[in-house]
C-alpha cells in the first residue's frame, strides 16, 4: 500500500525535509553511544534529557534507558549514568566517583573544548585581576558546566541589560553558549564595551557552534521556498524556538509541531501546495518523516473535501 506521502507527491504536493535540519553531531554522537552501551545490556541512566525532545527520549526509554534529574536521590548504584552532549561540571564528576557509580561521558568534544578554554581563562584572569563572562541562558545545562569551571565565578549574562553584573574597571573575557545567536552575541558585545571604563579590555570568543550558527541563513532560505512550513522541536529546545522564530520571520505561515498529532487541518487550504518540514539541533529524523506522512494525510483530505 502507498504511504499517503508517495499519494500526495503524486496528486502534485510539494514537500522536502530540510536534508540539513536534524540531531547536530554532538546529539547524534550522545544518541549512538546511549543505543551501544544499551545494546550491551549497560543499565544506563541519562543524567536530564539526553536531548530537548520527548519523543527520542521515550523512544530510548523503550530501549531501557532511565532518565533522572539533577540531585534527584535515585539509587544509582549499578548503574551507569551517561553525562549528555550539554557536559557536566566538575562537580558531577566528584559526585558520582564518591558514590562509586561509572560514567559514560557523552560531552560533544565541542563542549568539551569551550570547557577547557573557560577553564584556562579563568585561571589566567584570576592572576590578572580579570574577570569572566558567559553569554548564555541561566540554568540551561551547557552554562552550568562552563560556569562549573571557575567554581561558579563567571558572570552568565542572557542580554546586553545583564551588563550591570560587570565590574566595569576588570579586564573581561566573554565566551558563548554555542547555540545562542551571532546577533545577540554582537549586541552583547557592544553592551559591554559601552559598559567598560576602557573598552579595549574586553576580549571576545566567539564560540557559538557551526552546527548551530550555519543553520539560521540556511533556513531563512529554505522557509521561504514553501507556501507553509512546518517547523518540527521538543517544547524544551531553546535551539528550536529561536530556528523556528527564523523560518517564521520569513514565512508566517510556520508552525511548530512537537508530533504528528500537532499537524492542524485548519492550517491549510486550496492553495497550499508546497510544505518545507525542518527542525532543530535535537529533531530526530524519523520524527520529521512522521509528521510528513501525516500532513500529507491531511493534505488529501482537505483536498477532497473541496
Ligand atoms: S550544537 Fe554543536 S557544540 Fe552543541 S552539542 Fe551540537 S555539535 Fe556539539
Amino acid at each position: 500500500m502507498n504511504s499517503f506521502l508517495e499519494e500526495a507527491l503524486k496528486l502534485g504536493l510539494v514537500l522536502e525535509i530540510d536534508s540539513k535540519s536534524g540531531f547536530c553531531f554532538g546529539v547524534s554522537r550522545a544518541v549512538k553511544i546511549a543505543e551501544t552501551h544499551l545494546q550491551e545490556g549497560a543499565k544506563l541512566v541519562s543524567m536530564g534529557d539526553i536531548v530537548h525532545n520527548d519523543q527520542e527520549i521515550q523512544r530510548l526509554r523503550q530501549s531501557g534507558m532511565e532518565t533522572v534529574v539533577h540531585g534527584s536521590d535515585a539509587d544509582l548504584k549499578g548503574k551507569t549514568v551517561l553525562f549528555r552532549a550539554h557536559g557536566e561540571p566538575p562537580a558531577s564528576y566528584a559526585e558520582m566517583k564518591a558514590m562509586n557509580v561509572e560514567v559514560v561521558d557523552a560531552t560533544c568534544p565541542v563542549v568539551l573544548k569551550l570547557q577547557e578554554r573557560v577553564r584556562q581563562a579563568w585561571l589566567t584572569a584570576k592572576k590578572e585581576g580579570g574577570q569572566i563572562a558567559i553569554y548564555g541562558k541561566r540554568g540551561h545545562a551547557e552554562v552550568i558546566g562552563l560556569v562549573g569551571q571557575t567554581e561558579g565565578e563567571a558572570m552568565v549574562l542572557e542580554s546586553p541589560d545583564d551588563v550591570t553584573l560587570l565590574d566595569p574597571d576588570k579586564k573581561t573575557i566573554l565566551f558563548s553558549q554555542t547555540t545562542k545567536s551571532y546577533e545577540g552575541l554582537q549586541a552583547l558585545e557592544n553592551s559591554i564595551r559601552l559598559f567598560l571604563n576602557h573598552a579595549e579590555d574586553l576580549k571576545v570568543h566567539r564560540t557559538i557552534c557551526a552546527q548551530v550558527g550555519n543553520r539560521v541563513p540556511h533556513l531563512s532560505l529554505f522557509a521561504s521556498k514553501f507556501d507553509l512550513v512546518l517547523f518540527v522541536g521538543g517544547a524544551k529546545s531553546s535551539n528550536g524556538k529561536v530556528l523556528f522564530e527564523v523560518c517564521r520571520n520569513v514565512n508566517n505561515r510556520t508552525y511548530y509541531v512537537s508530533s504528528m498529532n500537532d499537524v492542524q487541518p485548519g492550517w491549510l487550504d486550496t492553495k497550499t501546495l508546497s510544505v518545507g518540514i525542518c527542525g532543530a539541533t535535537s529533531t530526530p529524523q524519523w520524527l520529521m518523516e512522521q509528521v510528513a506522512e501525516r500532513f500529507s494525510e491531511v493534505w488529501i483530505s482537505c483536498r477532497e473535501r473541496n
